[in-house]
């Protein structure tokens, strides 16, 4: 049997990579004949692994991390009919049973099939159903033929794995939060992050005719990367209120839509020194969104975060002033992406190049070996997506 090793949460600000046992078809004493084994071929580190590592979770120590998951079939249950060994595949982040009520009406990110704690599953998170993570050397895939989307041609999904491998997650939470917020042709976009989902979010935007996308962070070389794809940027930490900032730019201190990004460990800056508060964004939303305008939030919120500030906070409550949002019919969409609703459209986008993720998030190529490195830089804020490359495979 081949050895398998994986990147794993030891501790605060901790990752190792550790031997880790062989995927087997099974969670526990659940059988899981309708999944396949994977060999890894890449697997992204997220913001939401971050938060993890950060320790604003309750994940333990031992969690073997990674959502973000492509690969190649090499075993599959019995029970799978479709999928085939030897198929390179995207796997969508949201586990999903396909037999569910919400998963028959495409709400695959709270599948109720696959976490007996709460709705929806993911691949490594905590609280998220206890499935093995991917950034590994071989993952196990549960309910394949439903989750599993395949590449039409392996050699020409291998050109473009840098790109294809954003299809897991972050492409299509990006285009999720464009299409909640209401983006379409001739639209004015604030996207609060220029991290990678932000990023992710501005691709989309243009993808969808935007005619102005303005990305807000306070990291300076998040927001010179922006630049270089066509984006308007807002510095939040030059102590100009946002409103003015987007008069600056587009003439009234309002936009059609505004896509949240950030999620629960936002930061203000008051002038002159950087404080956590978890609602900023959520509030900016409100301020600057025009009414009758939508509000798309894929950045995540908690209902626990034990390194907050506030008391309020480590429950997940924050101090909204949601009668503004209310008193401009404003509509929020929040939750996890149901990543195959959009999957295959943007695969599509990725081959015919229509898009370029790959470098709107400036991706770069690590072994599994330096993914510890790789968190450490990310986690300073470095303008860059890291992909792992257990195998050696990319090129
Ligand atoms: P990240 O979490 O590393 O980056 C956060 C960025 O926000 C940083 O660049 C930071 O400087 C910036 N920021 C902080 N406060 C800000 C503010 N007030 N305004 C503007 N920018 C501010 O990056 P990521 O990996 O791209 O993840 C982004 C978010 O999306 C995370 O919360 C992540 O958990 C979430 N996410 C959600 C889904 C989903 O399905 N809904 C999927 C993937 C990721
Ligand atoms: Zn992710
Ligand atoms: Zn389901």
């Amino acid at each position: 049997m081949c050895k398998n090793h994986g990147v794993t949460y030891v501790g605060q600000g901790q990752v190792e990579v550790r031997e880790i046992n062989y995927p087997k078809l099974a969670l526990g004493d659940r059988k899981c004949e309708h999944g396949v084994i994977l060999k890894v071929v890449s697997t992204n580190i997220c913001g939401s692994d971050q938060h993890m590592v950060r320790g604003r979770t309750t994940a333990s120590a031992g969690l073997i991390l990674g959502h973000e998951i492509t690969g190649e079939v090499i075993e599959c249950g019995n029970d799978v009919e479709f999928i085939k060994k030897g198929d390179l595949v995207s796997v969508p982040f949201n586990i999903a049973c396909g037999r569910c009520r919400n998963c028959k009406q495409g709400l695959t990110g709270i599948c109720l099939n696959v976490n007996s704690e709460r709705p929806g599953a993911a691949y490594g998170y905590v609280d998220m159903g206890g499935w093995l993570g991917g950034q590994s050397e071989y993952v196990m895939v549960p309910y394949a033929d439903f989750n599993l989307l395949k590449f039409p041609n392996k050699d020409h999904a291998m050109e473009k794995i840098k790109d294809l491998t954003m299809l897991s997650d972050i492409l299509p939470t990006g285009f999720h939060g464009a299409i909640t917020a209401g983006v379409q042709a001739g639209s004015i976009v604030y996207i609060a992050g220029a991290e990678p989902v932000g990023l992710a979010a501005a691709a989309s935007c243009h993808l969808l005719g935007a005619a102005v996308v303005i990305i807000g962070d306070l990291n300076q070389e998040r927001l010179a990367h922006a630049r270089t794809f066509g984006c308007e940027t807002i510095n939040l930490a030059n102590g100009i209120p946002i409103e003015e900032q987007i008069a600056m730019i587009v003439g009234i201190p309002e936009v059609d839509c505004f896509i949240d990004c950030v999620g629960f460990e936002a930061v203000s800056h008051s002038g002159k020194s950087f404080e956590e508060k978890p609602a900023v964004v959520l509030n900016q939303a409100m301020a600057i969104t025009r009414a009758g305008g939508q509000i798309g939030i894929p950045g995540l919120y908690v209902t626990e975060d034990p390194g907050a500030k506030a008391s309020e906070a480590k429950q997940g409550s924050l101090k909204i002033r949601f009668g503004l949002g209310w008193a401009k019919s404003h509509s929020f969409h929040t939750g996890q992406c149901p990543v195959m609703k959009y999957h295959r459209q943007l695969m599509n986008a990725i081959l015919y190049d229509r898009i370029d993720i790959a470098k709107a998030v400036n991706v770069e190529v690590i072994s599994l070996k330096d993914a510890p490195k790789g968190y450490a830089e990310f986690d300073k804020g470095v303008a860059k997506k890291f992909v792992i490359d257990p195998h050696g495979l990319i090129a």
